[in-house]
């Protein structure tokens, strides 16, 4: 069984992909963002668009978001704070060979019941 890229000790499907699946199921900013972690991981880029807030989209494309995910080896995820609607993390990856760390404060916001990723500070 495939422990959850996320780094929650619990099997992918009792984690992440539940809220693959189904993005009602994200009932805290830290959950979403721990599914997009994973979504990353995976090259899920379908629901990286779908659960980036609908006023922050137009920034985005998904062939971009494609791009950046290949070339890059996720390695582990550190939350480092959380609140009720941000998320400071580490993002430790790979980038040809080299370790790198993405140090990032993101906020998001619910909608209609959902969680959405709105936007992100680099911290380091
Ligand atoms: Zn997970």
């Amino acid at each position: 069984m495939e422990k959850c890229p996320c780094g929650s000790l619990m099997q992918y499907t009792a984690c992440c992909k539940l809220i693959h699946d189904d993005l009602g199921k994200a009932h805290t900013a830290e959950s979403l963002m721990r599914a997009r972690y994973t979504a990353f991981t995976k090259g899920l880029i379908d629901f990286l668009y779908n659960t980036t807030h609908p006023t922050s989209r137009r920034f985005i494309k998904k062939v971009d978001v494609q791009s950046w995910t290949d070339q890059r080896k996720w390695m582990r995820l550190e939350i480092l704070n959380t609140t009720k609607t941000t998320v400071e993390f580490k993002a430790h990856y790979l980038e040809s060979l080299e370790p790198r760390i993405q140090h990032e404060k993101s906020t998001f916001k619910a909608s209609h019941g959902k969680w959405y990723y709105l936007d992100g500070i680099f911290l380091s």
